[in-house]
């Protein structure tokens, strides 16, 4: 309901107001039919029946002004209402018939197209309706009669914009040249009619979004006339309606550039440093700076296509799997991008046919277990997995403190021979199989044992990287490491077996002297640990941060604040490169395939070959400035992303650009104020062994480089940081994400068990399987020892339920890791909640599912280049052994009716932010996949809610609002889905942790650290508690004063689930999209621009500031008074006669007492005039923005 004039309005009230009030409707001749409608439908429909049937001219008028009125005060809803009546094939039918007509009535034509053009730009099937009622061709032709006539032309050409979002119609139009006819209608700079000429380029623009009519254009030769427009007109035009033109000629180019063909028109015609020069200048502050985007977008868009500088996309590390003929497969499957919706369970691909192809929305699929994979007597090897249960605790019989306790008498199970599935070999191939039986099971006895052989022996691991070899050589006399030196000697291969030992004395006075006190971190332990990880390359050096350990330093790290118009500017010193070779290196300084390479000695030095590195190529392209190319994951050719590398000879307080130039996600939370973390060894030697948060000007961009191969249609993204180094000659490391290792884990495994108290802890670490390359994957267990070796005990404890997580799955999410490490410390701590959950659960931990890829610095896949979280419907024994025993674990806990409580899967999330869970509902996938399927009688616990919910209130990073509980088909064999399904676990989740930070909560605008993380593994054993069956009986009540258990509501946050986590960037990173447009450069305005008044005055003062209330009648156009600024060069046909001229004067007078009732409605609009203030000012050169002169502007 809205007021109209004096009386109260409603939609059915129209009719009424139209038939009492009007004085034309009135008169019997201009009666409308209202009998042809139904007495139930609205005033609206009636109005609508009738502007269809109605023959005469005045009643049309009437209607179409009605109606302009109510679609013009209101919202959007109102015209979305309108077209759920019939609103678009009422006035195309209006349309049709009026111009069908030898001589069309524009009085009545011009009304028309306005509301069409508004209301079909709000109707998704217009073009299909146009084409219906043969308005399509209808419209063009109108507008090949008007070219002379800029009102007119202008009209017609923004019904042909609006009819063009359908892509038959915009081929229908262009197949009958309206390509063309439109293209002429463009002129070089001009002042007049400049209404009519954007009129002309957007509805040229809106024809291109279709591929046939692209092809067309590039082949016309247009790209080149479109690029001498753009810049005739910048070069001309500051005033806004220019600069508007210049901006609908953007958005042709980028139409074009859509095609292949169509970039490298424009990079053959010299679009690219035309556009340079173009911007530059728009740079200068002259009211230009709004094209600066739109042209950045085209350059990047168009710079060509440059393959990585590589021999080969496939990595650098390939392992021979079983069973496979060649160590690399030959078919890769082709990554697409658009499916790169969300991160962790993403959706990469439906490579093999999916049998669950229905999952989401069959409802039997949902609920049936699928067939287990394998037979039934392969399960009992899995008791071995289940020490508590045959554990006798004999030793709880003793009064003294046991001597062997129950953990260390059985646990040195991680030193015992691997017993299922994997290989026995715990050598990598190039290692020459070197027995592993000299191993000490006491890691600190390794250490001393182990000697320098050769270069590539696991005993010389003992190394730290190359970098820090030389800092220790300088600090040699106890000097501190910070003389500025020569390069580092180029023999250093002879030189560092004689200055090993040398060499590791010095580390050890180092670690005596500055070594900082790191909890569960034992440097030692950990080279012992590195020194049995078996690698593809043989590792035989340390990462400086891993040996020597990491503290989260002190304070919070804020998320980095992003600087205007970063990306633009990286993109157009990457358009540099392109046009000009002034200060451009381009040379290789690091590979991890030629390590004879020799640099400059002024360049940065890089390292990359150690446990987790991923570093494939360094190129310094300015003196400052480097590429860096990640190195795929082994046996792949794909999945970069993740980056972990050593870096050193820098010069302290240099902005060092870095860009990682083949990221391949579509978009990462370096946009959203992530940045990469940083170590610097000599920060560690002063007593800061912090990783931390660093770099600026930092953002993620879809570049201009392809795979080398050039066979994949992969995308590439560069990551772009700037660093400046504290200390001169550091040696520093870059990575990701805090790293966290293999050896990492399994020195902390170590460290844990004697830490523990084994009379109340039972802590048993085992070998799951082994690897491909012969890692061991650990599996723990940890519950509480009984109180008594009673009866009553003893059963409590094998009555115990088991709760299952695991973790690392995906190499590259190492904030997994630090998440499972808070949980392993907590649940082996003394804490009084961790304590009680030992009693109440069994839990079963397989910290890291993916060794090797951890170890190989993969990102996602496992050594046979595949995704272990897509393995877990039938996992293969040899290719994917720890899933496959993983997966017989819990088939085994289910066949002895222990199926476990909770299962959770421990990811890192990259796009998204907070922490959060996914689970499984049969309930929330129906809904949500849109299933016909009745859910009202459907059945199902709540259950799978608890953890959630009680996470909500526990943790500060966690967000209830992101968790969601679809089981999609694209997730069907991912731990999460198979476990829910086939063992039936109702709490089934992956949990997801951010490699970013908070959103909410009170760590918002917090990046997380390790810390946070840890303390999110903590979290989760907390909001254990919330699904033990009965918390008082089971155990004390001291729990409660830790744990609030309230279940009741969770009203402190809105729970608006599901929605995109993301705004929009400041600077648009969806390439795909056209240049966006100017803001309140929309159709209406324009639309409204051209109906100034009903009268048909034509403007040829469209740019002198328009002429308000000259009333010029229309028959004298085109001939006394030819257009001063033409709208068409090149006029192909004559003008239609105007015969109506002479009958505009009653008309106009007839319709007074309308204008006059519309008087209190523009003053309603005033205040929205006002606030689209900016609008109207630019509108106003153009001529008449005013509703009957009315309108303040
Ligand atoms: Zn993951």
């Amino acid at each position: 309901m809205f007021g109209y004039g004096r009386s109260h309005f409603t939609w059915n009230g129209t009719l009424r107001e139209l038939e009492g009030s009007c004085p034309s409707c009135s008169s019997g001749r201009g009666r409308p039919r209202m009998t042809a409608s139904p007495s139930s439908s609205s005033g609206l429909e009636v109005l609508l029946s009738t502007l269809q049937n109605a023959g005469d001219v005045e009643s049309t008028l009437n209607i179409l002004n009605v109606l302009d009125e109510l679609l013009s005060a209101g919202t959007d809803r109102r015209i979305q209402y309108m077209i759920s009546k019939g609103g678009s094939e009422a006035l195309l039918t209006a349309l049709v018939n009026t111009g069908r007509s030898f001589s069309p009535n524009y009085t009545l034509l011009l009304p028309l197209l306005h509301l069409l053009a508004k209301v079909g730009h709000r109707d998704r099937r217009i073009g299909v309706k146009a084409e219906d009622a043969g308005a399509a061709l209808l419209t063009l032709n109108l507008l090949r009669h008007n070219v002379q006539h800029a009102r007119r032309a202008a009209a017609c050409l923004w019904v042909i914009q609006v009819f063009s979002s359908s892509v038959s119609t915009a081929n229908l139009i262009g197949a009958n040249h309206g390509l063309e006819d439109i293209y002429r209608l463009i002129p070089q700079y001009t002042t007049k009619h400049l209404h009519a000429i954007k009129a002309a380029i957007d509805a040229f623009a809106a024809l291109l979004c279709t591929k046939a009519n692209v092809c067309s254009v590039v082949s016309k030769g247009y790209v080149s006339g479109l690029l001498r427009l753009y810049e005739d007109w910048h070069g001309k035009g500051t005033q806004p309606a220019a600069v508007g033109i210049c901006h609908s000629l953007l958005r042709c180019l980028h139409k074009v550039t859509h095609s292949t063909a169509g970039r490298q028109a424009l990079v053959s015609q010299g679009g690219i440093r035309l556009l340079y020069g173009t911007t530059q200048t728009c740079l200068l502050g002259n009211g230009l700076e709004s094209l600066v985007e739109p042209s950045v977008q085209l350059m990047r868009k168009c710079l060509p296509k440059t393959p990585l500088p590589l021999t080969s996309d496939r990595s650098a590390y390939s392992f021979p799997v079983p069973g496979r003929p060649h160590a690399v497969p030959e078919v890769e499957a082709e990554p697409d991008e658009k499916t790169e919706e969300s991160d962790d369970e993403e959706a990469e691909d439906n490579k093999e046919p999916d049998f669950d192809d229905d999952l989401e929305t069959d409802l039997n699929k949902l609920r049936t277990r699928p067939d287990p994979d394998r037979p039934k007597d392969l399960l009992p090897q899995y008791s071995r997995l289940c020490p508590e249960l045959s554990h006798d605790f004999q030793e709880l019989g003793l009064s003294s403190e046991p001597e062997e306790s129950s953990t260390s008498s059985s646990s040195s199970s991680d030193e015992e021979d691997v017993p299922l599935g994997g290989s026995r070999c715990r050598r990598s191939s190039r290692d020459g199989g070197r027995s592993a039986a000299s191993h000490d099971p006491e890691g600190h006895a390794a250490a001393a044992q182990l000697e320098p052989r050769d270069f590539h022996s696991h005993s010389s691991i003992l190394s730290t990287g190359p970098s820090f070899r030389t800092k220790v050589r300088e600090a040699r006399d106890e000097a501190p490491a910070c003389q500025r030196e020569e390069a580092q000697d180029n023999d250093e291969k002879e030189e560092e077996i004689a200055d090993e030992s040398h060499h590791r004395t010095t580390i050890d006075r180092l670690l005596e002297r500055h070594g900082a006190c790191i909890p569960h971190h034992e440097p030692k332990l950990y080279r012992a640990a590195a020194a049995k990880t078996n690698s593809i390359p043989g590792f035989s050096i340390l990462a400086f941060p891993d040996f020597w350990g990491h503290l989260p330093p002190p304070g919070h790290e804020p998320m980095a604040p992003r600087k205007p118009n970063i990306q633009r500017q990286k993109v157009f010193e990457d358009a540099q490169r392109f046009l000009t070779t002034d200060g451009i290196i381009n040379q290789v300084v690091f590979d991890l395939e030629d390590s004879s390479l020799q640099c400059p000695s002024d360049s940065l030095r890089f390292f990359s070959k150690f446990e987790c590195g991923n570093l494939r190529k360094a190129v310094q392209v300015r003196r400052h400035e480097y590429d860096l190319i990640l190195n795929a994951d082994a046996n792949s050719s794909q999945h970069t992303q993740w980056f972990y590398f050593e870096v050193s000879n820098m010069v302290a307080d240099v902005p060092y650009r870095f860009n990682v130039i083949n990221c391949e996600k579509s978009n990462s939370q370096f946009n959203y104020g992530m940045q990469p973390v940083l170590y610097s060894v000599r920060e560690a030697l002063e007593g800061r062994p912090h990783w931390v948060r660093t770099g600026t000007e930092i953002c993620y961009f879809r570049n201009h480089f392809c795979p080398a191969g050039g066979r994949r249609k992969t995308t590439f993204y560069t990551l772009t940081f700037s660093i400046s180094f504290k200390h001169n000659e550091d040696v520093c490391y870059l990575a990701y994400h805090y790293p966290y290792t293999y050896s990492a884990l399994k020195a902390h495994l170590k460290l844990l068990q004697e830490a523990l108290d084994p009379a109340t802890v039972f802590f048993q670490q085992q070998v799951l399987c082994g690897t491909l390359t012969g890692n061991p994957c650990p599996v723990v267990t940890v519950t509480a020892c009984p109180a008594s070796r009673g009866w009553r005990d003893m059963h409590q404890l094998r009555n115990r339920p088991c709760i299952v997580l695991t973790g690392r799955v995906h190499p590259g999410e190492s904030n997994a890791s630090w998440v499972m490490k808070g949980t392993l410390e907590f649940l082996c701590s003394s804490d009084p909640v961790a304590q009680s959950l030992r009693e109440a659960f069994v839990f079963k931990l397989v910290p890291m599912l993916n060794p090797d890829g951890v170890v190989n610095g993969t990102n996602r896949c496992d050594l046979n280049g595949e995704d272990l979280n897509r393995q877990w419907s039938k996992p293969d024994p040899v290719l994917s052994p720890t899933i496959y025993h993983t997966k017989g674990l819990l088939y085994y806990l289910n066949s002895i009716g222990r199926t476990p409580l909770v299962f959770c899967d421990y990811h890192g999330h990259s796009r998204k932010k907070n922490v959060f869970l996914y689970g499984c509902s049969v309930k929330e996938t129906l809904w949500q996949s849109g299933s016909a399927v009745n859910t009202v009688g459907l059945k199902e616990d709540p259950g799978y809610r608890t953890i959630p919910k009680t996470l909500d209130r526990l943790a500060p990073a966690f967000s209830f609002n992101s968790c969601n509980y679809l089981v999609e088909k694209s997730r069907s064999a991912t731990a999460r889905v198979v476990v829910w399904r086939e063992m039936g676990v109702l709490r089934s989740y992956t949990m997801e942790s951010t490699h970013n930070g908070c959103d909410q909560g009170i760590y918002k605008g917090l990046q997380t650290g390790t810390r946070e993380l840890q303390e999110m593994g903590v979290k989760f054993c907390h909001s254990l508690l919330s699904v033990t069956k009965d918390v008082k009986t089971l155990h004390s009540q001291r729990l409660i004063s830790h744990v609030d258990l309230d279940h009741s509501g969770l009203d402190h946050k809105s729970h608006t689930c599901f929605e995109d986590d993301e705004p929009p960037c400041v600077e648009e990173i969806e390439y795909s999209a056209d240049c966006p447009a100017p803001e309140g450069a929309d159709l209406d305005s324009d639309v409204n621009g051209n109906t100034a008044s009903a009268d048909e005055e034509d403007e040829d003062g469209d740019g002198d500031g328009g002429r308000r209330g000259a009333k010029h009648r229309r028959g004298s156009v085109g001939q006394s008074q030819p257009p001063r600024g033409r709208l068409i060069p090149h006029p192909t046909r004559p003008a239609s006669a105007e015969p109506l001229g002479e009958r505009r004067t009653p008309l106009s007078e007839r319709r007074t007492p309308l204008s006059e009732r519309r008087t209190p409605l523009s003053e309603r609009r005033t205040p929205l005039s006002e606030r689209r203030t900016p609008l109207s000012e630019r509108r106003t050169p153009l001529g008449g923005v005013s509703v009957n002169g009315q309108m303040k502007s």
